[in-house]
């Protein structure tokens, strides 16, 4: 579906090496190539410019013009440089706290209720925790619907109060019963919208200052591009989240938008979704996305 980078790369230095001398102009035709097989994968044009750039430095630093495949050894280059700009390696939760209280935000449509059933998911089965689900959209019934429906599918209970206008008082309620019945994470599904909108930022600051999480992971589709990193930019500036989530990467999308925003908000990327079945979550691994983005 995608060419290969490194193949590209190849080809692109054996042109090179073929008009006898490279020469810095050569080289800057070979970094706007990668720089286009990065836009292509949806890494912003800042990111991917400074990138470029700097791999430039090292590629020449590096005597890749004279290797036998520069091409591979550009890669190499590349996949360590970006593996280090994405984190490293893998982020884990902050999870000591007992409740640990983690806080789902994004917009409509990021998944973000899928995720907040994914992520009970993968503590009770894989980190042996007892989490309790927190419905707080006060907006949007089906949301509740939704959580409890996911709730139920992986026996995880879910808390919510569909008489309620107040989302600090859900959230409150939700924290009490997971103390009384021992639960010792509680997870809190807030309401989004489909645009970044003031009233959603304050009600979920107002969450936010009232529950004092632990835990505030974003939610962003990995196919909205550019919308994702300006998106992740707006909630960081109010929230100062924890993490990010980048959800629909069994889509086309080569990922970019990982590189994109931890650039712009140098965040750490936590999970990844892959697909909407309950199972469908990763943690995030710096040096395998590198690869995808690379192709
Ligand atoms: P919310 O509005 O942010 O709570 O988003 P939802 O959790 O309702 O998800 C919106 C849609 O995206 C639903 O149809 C989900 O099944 C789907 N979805 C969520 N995560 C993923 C994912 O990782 N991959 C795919 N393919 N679909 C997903």
């Amino acid at each position: 579906m995608f060419e290969n980078l490194s193949d590209k790369l190849d080809r692109a230095f054996k042109v090179l090496k073929g008009q006898g001398t490279i020469t810095e102009i050569n080289v800057a035709e070979t970094m706007k190539e990668i720089r286009k097989a990065l836009l292509d994968a949806d890494v912003n044009y800042k990111t991917a410019k400074a990138f470029t750039d700097d791999v430039r430095q090292k590629a020449l630093g590096n005597n890749v013009l004279t290797a036998i495949s520069p091409g591979q050894l550009l890669t190499k280059l590349m996949n360590d440089e970006l593996t280090e700009l994405m984190g490293g390696t893998t982020a884990e939760l902050e999870l000591k706290a007992s409740p640990t209280i983690i806080l789902i935000a994004g917009l409509n449509g990021a998944g973000k209720t899928t995720f907040t059933g994914k992520l009970a998911n993968y503590l009770k089965t894989t980190k042996n925790k007892k989490p309790l689900l927190v419905a707080d959209d006060i907006y949007r019934p089906a949301a509740i619907d939704q959580l409890e429906v996911l709730g139920q599918q992986i026996g995880v209970p879910v808390y919510a109060n569909r008489d309620s206008k107040d989302p600090v008082a859900i959230a409150r309620e939700g924290i009490a019963l997971a103390r009384q019945n021992g639960h010792n994470v509680v997870i809190i599904d807030t309401a989004g919208r489909l645009a970044i909108d003031e009233a959603m930022m304050v009600e979920i600051e107002q969450v936010k200052n009232a529950v004092q999480p632990h835990e505030i992971l974003f939610v962003v589709d990995s196919m909205t591009g550019q919308d994702a990193v300006n998106t992740a930019k707006v909630f960081n500036d109010r929230l100062d989240f924890t993490g990010v989530v980048l959800t629909k990467l069994d889509g086309d999308t080569r990922g970019g938008a990982a590189l994109s925003i931890k650039s712009v908000v140098n965040k750490p990327i936590k999970f990844i979704g892959t697909g909407e079945k309950m199972e469908a979550l990763d943690v995030f691994h710096p040096d395998r996305m590198a690869s995808r983005i690379l192709g």
